[in-house]
């Protein structure tokens, strides 16, 4: 009989390699799973992980129940419905003047997540390959790159008086030949940036330079406050070599529903399924229709959801500042940053975990999204979500006033 041992064995040394697990074989817990059992523990308000409290529109919810109750609930087809992919390639046109082919260059996936997985899976090849992200990243981009086996090659958002963005020198360095893909995530969770036209000139122009592939990850797109979204798969000499990733997850408040799509050329959405066919197959049936739904709703829908996040991203700005802490501007997602150096903290991961016992609250340290190397840079910088009832916003600007008073 085969040593069971010895399988877990090496089952660990690849987890571990990756980066996903500790020596002893244990899977690493994220620190949004640590701060959300902390709020659990302690009754603290949890402004860390990025979840709605409140239910997305009535239409979308109706329209799921009616699915399930119509018997919609076996296996959709490998690419998603027909009419959710005609709804994806309809929204894009009606909002950004793109027009994918809804039945060869759109793909509905589980969720943006594994868009994302399936993308660099598919179309990256053994550490040859690199891939240029913007740090601080959402979680999965590393470990994704990692199990893909590539390089990650990292360009960090620094902090400026309006927000963050990169230096372009420091882009223009980091995209050579070598360079797959240039992983692109506008608007920006964790720092509530969204790229400049300029940015997304300087990222396409880099990207036919160096033949590379850019992925970009908008699963904010309707979720800016000062201006409208660009798809950079909009912007001149950009279509044929992007790769658009979205998701109804933060647009409709459904986080829990994981239903995600992947527009772009059909040989790249080709290669895309190859792999996505083997992760999940496909996923969701019954809230495919209901996406799909959502995806019609009126444009004051689209405008009203972006408005009210603008709101709530002010009551949480005003209650930070008020705090005593340097707040970052944000211009879009669910997210704020906020310098803890004037509290006199000195470590964020350390400020974080007192903030419960302190003021009741739970966010998340902004070096869970910078490699060891980069953390000195935001050393002291927060990341709060404002993804919440203004009641529950006010109750926490009014505990957290209290770290100002000595
Ligand atoms: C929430 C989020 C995702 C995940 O989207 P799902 O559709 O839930 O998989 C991907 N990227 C970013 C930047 C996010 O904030």
């Amino acid at each position: 009989m085969r040593d069971l041992g010895s399988v877990t064995g090496s089952w660990r040394r690849t987890a571990a390699g990756a980066g996903l697990q500790d020596t002893a074989g244990d899977v690493l817990p994220t620190i949004f799973a640590e701060m959300s059992a902390l709020a659990a523990r302690t009754g603290a308000i949890n402004l860390g992980q990025g979840f709605p409290d409140e239910d997305g529109p009535a239409a979308v919810l109706e329209e799921a129940r009616r699915a399930i109750a119509d018997g919609v609930n076996q296996y959709p087809p490998g690419r998603g419905i027909p009419e959710l992919r005609r709804a994806i390639a309809d929204h894009q046109r009606h909002w950004y003047g793109l027009s994918p082919d809804p039945d060869r260059d759109v793909l509905v996936t589980a969720g943006a997540t594994e868009a994302l997985s399936a993308a660099l899976l598919a179309l990256t090849d053994g550490p040859a390959d690199e891939v240029v992200v913007f740090e601080p990243f959402y979680d999965s981009y590393a470990a994704c790159v990692a199990l893909a086996g590539a390089r990650l090659v990292r360009v960090r958002l620094h902090r400026t008086a309006t927000g963050f963005a990169p230096d372009p020198d420091e882009l223009t360095a980091a995209v050579t030949d070598r360079t797959r893909i240039i992983l692109v995530n506008d608007p920006h969770n964790p720092t509530g940036a969204v790229f400049s036209r300029e940015l997304q000139q300087q990222i396409v122009a880099l990207a036919h330079r160096h033949d590379t592939l850019i992925i970009t990850d908008e699963v904010y797109e309707h979720l800016r406050f000062d201006s409208d979204h660009v798809p950079i798969a909009s912007l001149p000499g950009a279509w044929e070599r992007t790769l658009t990733v979205s998701s109804g997850g933060k647009t409709f408040s459904t986080t829990g529903w994981k239903i995600g799509w992947i527009s772009g050329p059909a040989p790249l959405i080709e290669a895309v399924l190859a792999v996505k066919q083997f992760l999940t197959y496909v996923n969701g049936a019954p809230f495919q229709p209901a996406i799909a739904t959502g995806l019609r709703l009126p444009d004051e829908y689209f405008v009203q959801i972006a408005t009210a996040m603008r709101a709530k991203s002010d009551v949480l700005a005003t209650g930070l500042g008020g705090a005593g802490f340097d707040v970052i501007p944000s211009h879009g997602t669910y997210f704020t940053v906020a310098d803890a150096a004037p509290l006199g903290a000195t470590e964020a991961a350390a400020f974080c975990r007192s903030l419960p016992g302190r003021a009741g609250v739970v966010a998340i340290p902004l070096t869970a999204f910078v490699t060891p190397e980069h953390r000195g840079e935001y050393a002291t910088l927060v990341r709060f979500a404002a993804c919440k009832r203004i009641e529950v916003l006010q109750d926490a600007a009014a505990r957290l006033a209290g770290l100002a008073r000595p």
